[in-house]
C-alpha cells in the first residue's frame, strides 16, 4: 500500500462522478467521502465511507463507467490503485479466482441494473456488501475444511405411524470465525463453483460414517426398521468416479454396513452428468446402499429416470408439504408422489413438516417418514442423545 500514489482533496469536492470512465480504485486514507446514487427523484446519499475504506472498484475492475458520484466531506487523502496495477495483479492471479472476481462483477452490475426511485430498492452498497461477503466465504472455504470449521448436524427422521426414531440426515454446518453460523444454502454452490465441494464431500462422508455407531445406538431397531443416515452428494460429486472408493473406504473403517448409508441427490445431478452419474449409482445401490431423490417435485427431469436408476425413495420436497393444507395443487401434488412412489415400490419421506396437522394427513396418505421441525430439528452430534432422552420420555 505504501507504494500507491496519493491524492488530496479538498472538502466538499467530487472524487468522480456517475457516468466518469473508471480507471482507478480509491482507499481512504484520511478523511471521509460521501457516496451519491441518481435516483428518478434526484441524487441521494446511500454510504459514508471514513478511513481505511475501499471504493471505485467495481468499475475499475469491469472497465464500464461510475455509478456514483463520490464527494469528501472533510479534507481527504486517498491512496490511489490503477487499472495497470489490477491489470498486473489479475494476470499473475489464479483463474479461479479471475472467474470468481467475473461471476461477481456480473452479479452485482446486474442486481444494481434495480429502478432508481423505487424506495423498496436496496442501496447499492447492500449489494456490495453482499459481494464483499461471498468474496470473504469463498477465500476462507478451503482453510475451514483445514482446520476443522465444518460441523455435521443430524436431523432426526420417524416412522410416520409410530413415530419411532429411524434415523438422521446429515446436514453440514459452517461456524465461521468472525461470521457466526454459515447455512450451506450460502456456501455449497460457491463450493460447487470452486471445486472445495469435493473435499467437503469426502469430509461429510468421513464424518457422517464415523459418527454412525452413536448415531445408530439411539434408534429403535425393531424387526423390519432399518436405521440409516442420509448424506447429500451434489453433482459434483456423483459426477466423479472416486466418490465410490471413498465411500467404500469409510464404510469399511467404521464398520458401517452399506444398507444404513442412505444418498440423497437431486434431479440437478441426474440432468448434469448423465453417464457418469449412472454409473456411480449403479455401484453404490449394488453394495447396498439406499438411493433417495430430494426435493421431488421441483425439477424438470422427466420421469423416466425413475425406473433406469437405482432410486428407492422419493422426498416431496417442503415447499409442497408447507403448502398442502392450504392449496389444493400441493395437496394432490403430494397425494402423487406417495401414490406413484408406492406404485414403484420406493419409500417416501416427507420433508419440512412443521404442524401436527400435515403430520396427519400425510401419514394418513400413506407416507412412511416424517421430518420436520414439528419433530425435531437438525442439531450436533452432542445434542442427539440428551434430545432423545426428552423424546422417550415425553412419549
Ligand atoms: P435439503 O437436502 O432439502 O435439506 C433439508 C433442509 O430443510 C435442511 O436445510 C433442513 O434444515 C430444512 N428443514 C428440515 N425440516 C424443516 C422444517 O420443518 N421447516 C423448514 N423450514 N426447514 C426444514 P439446511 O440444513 O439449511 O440445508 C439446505 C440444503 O443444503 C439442503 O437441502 C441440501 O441441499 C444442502 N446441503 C446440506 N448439507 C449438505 C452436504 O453435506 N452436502 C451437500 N452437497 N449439500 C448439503
Ligand atoms: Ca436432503
Ligand atoms: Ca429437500
Amino acid at each position: 500500500m505504501n507504494d500507491l500514489p496519493r491524492d488530496f482533496f479538498e472538502e466538499s469536492t467530487v472524487v468522480f462522478s456517475a457516468g466518469d470512465p473508471g480507471d482507478s480504485a480509491y482507499v481512504i486514507e484520511s478523511g471521509c467521502v460521501e457516496i451519491l446514487v441518481d435516483f428518478r427523484n434526484g441524487q441521494r446519499r446511500v454510504a459514508l465511507l471514513g478511513e481505511g475504506a475501499l471504493f471505485g472498484e467495481v468499475a475499475l475492475l469491469d472497465c464500464k463507467p461510475r455509478t456514483a458520484t463520490v464527494r469528501t466531506l472533510l479534507p481527504t487523502t486517498l491512496l490511489r490503485i490503477d487499472r495497470k496495477h489490477i491489470e498486473e495483479l489479475l494476470r499473475r492471479s489464479d483463474p479461479v479466482v479471475k472467474y470468481l472476481l467475473n461471476l461477481l462483477l456480473k452479479r452485482f452490475r446486474s442486481v444494481q441494473g434495480f429502478i432508481p426511485g423505487d424506495p423498496e430498492n436496496a442501496s447499492p452498497m447492500d449489494f456490495e456488501q453482499a459481494a464483499l461477503r461471498t468474496l470473504t466465504l469463498t477465500r476462507d472455504l478451503s482453510h475451514a475444511v483445514d482446520v476443522n470449521q465444518l460441523e455435521l448436524f443430524y436431523q432426526p427422521l420417524f416412522d410416520c405411524t409410530s413415530r419411532t426414531l429411524l434415523g438422521y440426515e446429515a446436514l453440514i454446518r459452517w461456524q465461521h470465525p468472525t461470521l457466526g453460523l454459515v447455512m450451506p444454502s450460502e456456501f455449497i454452490s460457491l463450493a460447487e463453483r470452486t471445486g472445495i465441494i469435493h473435499r467437503i464431500g469426502n469430509w461429510v462422508i468421513e464424518r457422517a460414517t464415523r459418527d454412525w455407531a452413536e448415531l445408530r445406538s439411539y434408534c429403535r431397531r425393531d424387526d423390519g426398521l432399518h436405521p440409516f443416515v442420509s448424506i447429500n452428494l451434489s453433482a459434483a460429486e456423483l459426477g466423479n468416479p472416486d466418490v465410490v472408493s471413498v465411500i467404500e473406504r469409510c464404510l469399511k473403517e467404521s464398520g458401517m454396513p452399506p444398507g444404513e448409508l442412505k444418498i440423497e441427490l437431486t434431479e440437478t445431478v441426474i440432468i448434469e452428468d448423465r453417464v457418469v452419474v449412472a454409473a456411480v449409482l449403479e455401484k453404490l445401490a449394488g453394495m447396498g446402499m439406499m438411493i433417495a431423490l430430494d426435493d421431488f417435485g421441483t425439477g424438470y427431469a422427466g420421469l423416466e429416470y425413475l425406473r433406469n436408476l437405482p432410486i428407492s425413495c422419493l422426498k416431496i420436497d417442503k415447499a409442497f408439504v408447507q403448502e398442502m393444507l392450504t392449496s389444493l395443487n400441493c395437496y394432490e401434488i403430494v397425494r402423487a408422489a406417495i401414490s406413484l412412489a408406492g406404485s414403484l415400490g420406493f419409500s417416501t419421506i416427507a420433508e419440512g413438516i412443521e404442524d401436527e396437522a400435515t403430520l396427519l394427513h400425510l401419514t394418513e396418505l400413506g407416507c412412511n417418514i416424517a421430518q420436520g421441525f414439528l419433530l425435531a430439528r437438525p442439531m450436533p452430534l452432542a445434542s442427539i442423545g440428551p434430545w432423545v432422552e426428552q423424546y422417550a420420555a415425553a412419549a
